[in-house]
């Protein structure tokens, strides 16, 4: 075939191919053009999974007449003039094709009317042919009507799903743009079902109530926003993301990351990054493959972004990408410690668990006293969560000597740790069923899980040496032979250079044993070769899984290390051994649960105190 240009209608299907990918893009470019008109009602009807009808209705400020058929027109657009304005975009749209492509796939009607005028007037166009503008009446705004979504695109071309399926994109787009929008009122129709609706007033958590139900919204506390004192000062104001919105207690959490959100200037994008920098914060306090809820909104001066990075502008760039992660992961962590607080005990006879939220496993366990964890539970929960309590690893720094490139916290200096709310100082009472150390605070009564408490500290320990140096290592007095079937041995083979890393040495012995002479200085008085032979076998299968988890070798190694130094719940304990656990509690950063998430303490207050015995 020689080389043609190509018809133009076919070159517009294939134009409008990227735009357009599914009946959720045509929502989103819908209800884009609908909050660039200042609505402050927006209303969405679908039918037949968006094929059928798609139906979108603004009270904003409507299309003049005389407008209507370059609304229609490809890179038409009001919202930009110039090169230059591309630097400084304030709107959702302004490549001026989407109309144009929907168009191009699908019949559309577009009825409207500006505000200031008498009449309103409508226009139909189908598969890119423009009728005729004719008068009709309307109320003010727009309301743009689309049937027959792909009825002429070849099946091949289309990646759909059942109907529901794609109903639901679009609905959850619709949700999307509701937490970014609390002062606009959203409505969905599906099937001439009203399935949603937001009051438009203007408050986040009542989009948010409207979006993920009360119970998941009692769960979210607020980001503060951050003064300009506690910003890093090496940028202007202008160059600086301002963070807020609203993320999940530690208790809340879903099994996706679908529930965490960014929208930046008001746009909703997807990025990987931002939802590391999220996860980050959680490190350590949520069970791995749990994922918390989030809506954050990041105010950013357009010129430090490219939102013209693909058609659909669900991707943003950022010019300073580590400031607006460092911003995102400060905030989420500030307001993750404040809330993670030790679990408060209240209720009469203890029967209400005020943390963790009924959401959690541990509620379900009747009987016990809410807030600890049961022991089949944490036998359970084998599987380390992920660490890090404090704010992004030093880049370069001491990373060097482990394997796999380190802490995976991609191009982020430390920004100075998040602080923690330390722990009143507390004065020990005693110990019960040899797991347990009761304290007395300045609020009552803390109870502490002594192994979960001491995972927690020899696991800070690791992270601030492996930070400052990397894991100390001890050389044992007497080296301890494992002995390991011939896989075992192998695969202990094959992350000689990782476990290094962390501190063993160990040499193959003959067959298939393994001669072990160092191990990592927290482990040394555990050294015993059956011990020892479980920790390895541990630490060399977990590659999958910690990759699973997004985790690296590192970080689920140093974490069942922790778990196997820790002092085991069954130890009778001395009242000096008990005072020198909690001193070194109250130095640790996120005191509040051991590094599976689950929580090292659990307090009863004083006020609960006085409930109990009916003083107040
Ligand atoms: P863009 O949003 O990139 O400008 P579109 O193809 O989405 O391009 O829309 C073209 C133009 O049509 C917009 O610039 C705007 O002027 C007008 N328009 C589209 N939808 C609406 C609406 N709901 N209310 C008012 N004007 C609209
Ligand atoms: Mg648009």
């Amino acid at each position: 075939m020689s080389i043609r240009q190509l018809p133009r209608d076919v070159a517009a299907k294939i134009a409008a191919g990227e735009v357009v990918e599914r009946p959720a893009s045509v929502v989103k470019e819908l209800i884009e053009n609908a909050l660039d008109a200042d609505a402050h009602a927006i209303r969405l009807e679908i039918a037949g999974g968006g094929l059928d009808l798609i139906r979108v209705s603004d009270d904003g400020n409507g299309i003049a007449a005389e407008d209507m058929p370059l609304a229609f027109a490809r890179h038409a657009t009001s919202k930009i003039d110039s090169l230059s304005d591309l630097e400084h975009i304030n709107t959702l749209g302004f490549r001026g094709e989407a109309l144009a492509s929907i168009a191009a796939v699908a019949r559309v009607t577009l009825l409207s009317r500006p505000r200031a005028d008498t009449a309103g007037a409508q226009v139909s166009v189908d598969e890119g042919v423009l009728g005729q503008v004719t008068p009709a009446g309307a109320p003010a705004g727009t309301t743009i009507t689309i049937r027959g979504l792909f009825a002429s695109v070849p099946a091949r071309f289309l990646f759909l799903e059942t109907g529901a399926t794609e109903t639901a994109h679009c609905l959850r787009l619709l949700e999307q743009y509701a937490l970014a929008w609390p002062v606009v009122r959203f409505t969905a129709i599906s099937e001439g079902r009203q399935v949603f609706n937001t009051p438009g007033d203007g408050k986040l958590l009542s989009a948010i109530v409207a979006v993920y139900g009360l119970r998941v919204a009692e769960q979210m506390v607020a980001l503060d926003e951050e003064s300009d004192a506690e910003q890093p000062q090496e940028h202007t104001s202008s160059e600086r993301p301002q963070v807020s919105g609203y993320v999940s207690r530690p208790s809340c959490y879903k099994a996706t990351r679908q529930f965490i959100s960014f929208f930046v200037n008001g746009r909703w994008v997807q990025s990987r990054t931002l939802n590391y920098a999220v996860e980050e914060a959680y490190h350590s306090l949520l069970l791995t493959g749990r994922h918390p809820i989030a809506v954050i909104n990041i105010a950013l001066d357009p010129a430090e972004m490219d939102v013209n990075v693909h058609p659909a502008k669900t991707e943003v760039r950022f010019l300073r990408e580590r400031l607006v992660y460092a911003a995102v992961q400060r905030a989420v962590r500030a307001a993750v410690l404040a809330t993670a607080e030790a679990p408060e005990l209240s209720g009469r006879a203890f029967s209400a668990p005020a943390w963790p939220s009924s959401d959690s496993p541990f509620a379900s366990l009747d009987g016990a006293l809410p807030g600890l964890p049961s022991a089949a539970l944490a036998a359970a929960s084998a599987t380390p969560g992920s660490l890090w309590p404090g704010a992004g690893v030093e880049a370069g720094q001491s990373v060097a000597r482990g394997a796999a490139g380190g802490f995976a916290v991609p191009g982020v200096a430390a920004e100075g740790a998040v602080g923690g709310k330390k722990l009143p100082a507390l004065r020990v009472l005693g110990q019960v069923s040899q797991s347990y150390i009761i304290t007395e605070g300045p609020d009552g009564v803390y109870m502490v899980d002594q192994h979960a408490a001491h995972e927690r500290i020899l696991l800070e320990k690791m992270v601030a040496e492996w930070r400052a140096r990397g894991i100390a290592s001890q050389r044992l007095l007497e080296p301890q032979t494992v002995e390991l079937a011939a896989t075992e041995r192998e695969a202990v083979e094959d992350h000689l250079e990782q476990l290094r890393g962390i501190g063993f040495e160990i040499e193959p012995f003959g067959g298939d044993a393994m001669l072990v002479r160092a191990v990592p200085a927290t482990l040394s008085a555990q050294a015993h070769p059956q011990s020892l032979r479980e920790l390895l076998l541990e630490l060399v299968g977990a590659d999958s899984e910690a990759a699973s988890h997004g985790e690296t070798w590192e970080e689920h190694a140093l974490a069942n290390v922790a778990c196997k130094a820790a002092i085991k719940a069954g130890q009778p304990l001395s009242p000096e051994e008990q005072r020198e656990m909690i001193r070194q509690l109250e130095q640790v950063d996120a005191h509040q649960s051991c590094c599976h998430g689950r929580p090292t303490m659990v307090h009863l207050s004083l006020a609960a105190l006085e409930r109990e015995f009916d003083r107040r």
